[in-house]
């Protein structure tokens, strides 16, 4: 992102050096150190290295024990780890270190943050977040009994839902949308499968299953009303910002990429990238890319500011993942019958953007989101103002 104006103006040297260092350390090779199999997914241990070098808790406050470099932190290490190549990484870091250390930090009782974000950024504990539901027909649902809860449902495809030691789960508890803090180890949760997958291995992905589990109520992370809403808003749409900056850097690593293929390839005469249906193609995905790059910059100062993001990160999400498969089809075909072989770049990060429509929620679902945002708000303002000028409806 440094090549942006925006951005590259907030950054302070503690940033400026998150980004010389992480840029130096997350690259293929690194990867393949620390997977338990050729392509397969990281090591548990991996989470403590991690930590050791420096690279937990970035955006965490410093008073927590973070680093105190806020969500352009984030975004400094979400470049970096691009260089992996493999789009789990990030994801999986993301979930770790925005999802399930913000539930704690904004969570209704201290001492659940004190009993677990400490061992999330020394990364001794790994977090999964539990959305998916199987159908919508089969709901995971929670009640209260006393001074516990009883949870019962299954989740599908859940980022490090097989290594991970602490789950937030959402559930309908008691009727009422909820978040609720399980540890892998209480009885009752189990993983059930572990999928294969044609990107972002290097995590796992996996169905984990909470049959009859009781948990204490202090477990309860955030519950019905707007606050949960708020709260899940918030949340959400800081990760759908990460994955579309993920997005970004997945483009901007393609279109270097096969501009130079293009320009080295010579087929009737003239380099590939001379023909002007390629020439124009190329043109668009170079269009796209300064859009992308203007969209989170504009998202971040939005984010920053504190005001209303959900329809316009769900907008840039959908459009950066968007653009950035279109590149992908087109880079594949560019590099002809190479563009089918598994070790061909433009279809490595293909099956990494294949990944990125369905994680933080599907395309579909950021269209009906922003859709809907944008209708409750043009409601609002047609809304006639009352005598003392407050809007009504
Ligand atoms: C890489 C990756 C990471 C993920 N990480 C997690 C995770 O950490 N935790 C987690 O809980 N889940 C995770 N998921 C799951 C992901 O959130 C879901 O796959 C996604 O929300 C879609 O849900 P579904 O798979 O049940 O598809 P379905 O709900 O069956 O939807 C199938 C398709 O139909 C579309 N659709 C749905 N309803 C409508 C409608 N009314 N009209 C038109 N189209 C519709 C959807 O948008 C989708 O494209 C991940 C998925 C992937 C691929």
């Amino acid at each position: 992102m440094l090549s942006n104006g925006i951005l590259s103006d907030q950054l302070t040297d503690r940033h400026r050096e998150l980004q010389a260092r992480a840029a130096d350390h997350f690259t293929p090779q690194w990867l393949d150190k620390w997977r338990t199999s050729p392509d397969g997914h990281l090591r548990r241990e991996t989470w403590q290295d991690l930590a050791a070098n420096g690279f937990m808790g970035v955006s965490l406050p410093r008073e927590l024990g973070g680093q105190g470099l806020g969500l352009l932190g984030a975004l400094v290490l979400g470049e970096a780890l691009a260089g992996a190549r493999d789009g789990g990484i990030a994801l999986a870091m993301h979930v770790q270190n925005e999802i399930a250390c913000e539930w704690l930090v904004s969570a209704r009782d201290e001492a659940l943050r004190d009993r677990y974000l400490p061992g999330l950024v020394a990364g001794d504990l790994v977090a999964c977040q539990c959305d998916t539901d199987p159908s919508p027909e089969e709901p995971t649902t929670a009640t209260t009994e006393g001074a516990q809860v009883v949870l019962h449902g299954r989740k599908k495809f859940v980022i490090n839902g097989a290594t991970a030691d602490l789950c937030f789960v959402s559930a309908v508890l008691d009727g009422a949308p909820a978040i609720i803090a399980v540890e892998k180890s209480t009885p009752g949760v189990r993983v059930t499968e572990v999928y294969d997958k044609f990107g972002t291995r290097s995590v796992d992905s996996a169905q984990v299953e909470f049959d009859g589990v009781r948990v204490a109520a202090e477990q309860i992370v955030s519950r019905s009303g707007i606050s949960q809403l708020m709260r899940w808003n918030r949340v959400m749409s800081r990760m759908r910002l990460l994955i579309a900056a993920d997005a970004f850097f997945t483009h901007r690593a393609l279109l270097e990429h096969i501009t130079g293929y293009v320009r080295g390839r010579t087929l009737g005469g003239r380099a590939l990238g001379a023909w002007p249906v390629n020439a124009h193609a190329l043109a668009r995905a170079r269009a796209h890319q300064e859009l992308m790059e203007a969209g989170i910059a504009d998202a971040y100062l939005r984010v920053t500011a504190g005001g209303s993001t959900v329809p316009e990160i769900a907008e840039l999400k959908w459009f950066c993942v968007e653009k950035a498969n279109e590149l992908a089809v087109l880079a594949t075909d560019l590099e002809g019958g190479a563009g089918y072989m598994w070790d061909s770049p433009s279809l490595r990060a293909h099956a990494q953007l294949r990944g990125f429509r369905m994680s933080g929620g599907s395309q579909t679902t950021m269209l009906t989101i922003a859709n809907h945002s944008m209708a409750c708000r043009a409601e609002l303002e047609l809304a006639p103002s009352g005598a003392d000028g407050a809007r009504r409806g």
